[in-house]
């Protein structure tokens, strides 16, 4: 089956008792028993329930993986992974990472042992540099947040590959409809679901999906045992949101290439990151291993301090002043204060997430209504 067939049915059956062609919100954390042992395949909630299930066979579906697993959250679903690792494994992963895995990553798990080696994922040879008999786990973001560079998904691949580490690339960014890392070589993919995936700015959610049936039991093993698993309201409304994520891809797609084009001559416009400029250094890997450019957008304010920065961040009326990403309505982001607030100021602004950055994510609103706002609030 195709995508949007995919996005619509995958995982997903009339209910068999009652006909619904909607998945139930199966509110219960337990499930009767004939006999101790005998059941359904449902024993109790943590562990397993059926919206979830369907949410999760049609994440799966839609990364061309075998097996999805529905996270309370991103980071839940990033914790999960990082579960498989013992003290003394290194990570190699990128220098421009979201704001919260760089925290997971140097708060939480480098006090276990753990050794994280930041790498520019975008050059390949970059991260083979840092491959040592330790290295258990590659983890690479792309399109990166926020200033959209992009990994060579397959390149770092064959690295992962030819040295048995294991591979995990966030697709928060550019979401199934435009990016199959699975495909491409990785071992598993993680999604912030909050974001495309969901679409619609009202769920926190993660997820993970993957082929290999002994690394499926392992983590499912961690998303059992430790907990970290989303309840059946929030599974249905991903479902909900899953079903127009094609739809909703195409229109961030579009908007986003009208407002690159009307701010890339813009006179308060410093630089601008967008992946669908042939001038961007990712633009040809993006035309390879991407459907199109994605609805973010991050620009760089010319000659504005953090005071003039604030005050274009707070001028906007469609758009949002707001964490997040990848709902219908536009947001607008101060990066170095809001998503990456918990990066050091040096270390945030060596890959350039500089005061002056504010970071787009388009929506699907009429474009004319959100130029026009843009061109109001940098005027
Ligand atoms: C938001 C985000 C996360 C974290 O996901 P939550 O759902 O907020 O826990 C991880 N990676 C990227 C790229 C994100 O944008």
């Amino acid at each position: 089956m195709k995508f949007a067939t995919k996005a619509i049915h995958a995982g997903q059956e009339a209910d068999p008792t009652t006909g619904a062609v909607m998945t139930p919100i199966y509110q219960t954390s337990t499930y009767q028993q004939a006999s101790p042992g005998e059941h359904k395949g449902y024993e109790y909630s943590r562990g397993t329930n059926p919206t979830r299930k369907a949410l999760e066979d049609c994440l799966a579906a839609l990364e061309n993986g075998r097996f999805g697993l529905a996270f309370a959250s991103g980071m839940a679903a990033t914790d999960t992974v990082l579960r498989l690792l013992s003290p003394g494994d290194e990570v190699i992963t990128g220098d421009d990472l979201y704001g919260g895995s760089y925290r997971i990553f140097t708060k939480v798990y480098a006090q276990y042992g753990i050794k994280f080696v930041f790498v520019n994922t975008s050059d390949p040879k970059e991260v083979e540099k840092a491959v040592t008999k330790q290295t258990k786990l590659i983890w690479v973001e792309t399109p990166t947040n926020p200033t959209l560079k992009l990994a060579d998904i397959t390149a770092i691949g064959n690295i992962a590959k030819a040295h048995a580490i294991l591979y995990v690339v966030d697709n928060t960014f550019a979401s199934p409809y435009l990016q199959n890392p699975l495909d491409l070589g990785a071992d598993i993919v993680m999604h912030s679901a909050t974001k495309y995936l969901n679409g619609h700015s009202d769920v926190v959610m993660g997820a993970l999906v993957l082929n290999d049936e002994s690394l499926y039991k392992k983590l499912w093993f961690y998303y059992n045992a430790v907990g970290g698993t989303p309840g059946p309201q929030d599974a249905f409304l991903a479902l909900r949101g899953l079903k127009t994520l094609h739809v909703r891809m195409k229109a961030h797609c579009e908007n986003a290439r009208l407002i690159a084009a009307f701010l890339k001559d813009h006179p308060k416009v410093e630089t601008i990151y967008w992946p669908g400029f042939s001038d961007h250094p990712g633009h040809e890997l993006a035309k390879k291993q991407m459907r199109d450019f994605g609805g973010m957008i991050s620009i760089v304010l010319k000659d504005a301090d953090l005071q003039e920065t604030f005050r274009i961040a707070s001028g906007f009326k469609v758009f949002t002043l707001a964490e997040s990403l990848g709902g219908v309505e536009s947001l607008i982001n101060h990066p170095a204060s809001m998503t990456h607030g918990s990066i050091p100021k040096e270390t945030r602004e060596k890959v350039g997430v500089v005061d002056n950055l504010l970071r787009l994510s388009v929506g699907i609103e009429d474009v004319e209504d959100l130029i026009d706002d843009l061109k109001a609030a940098l005027a």
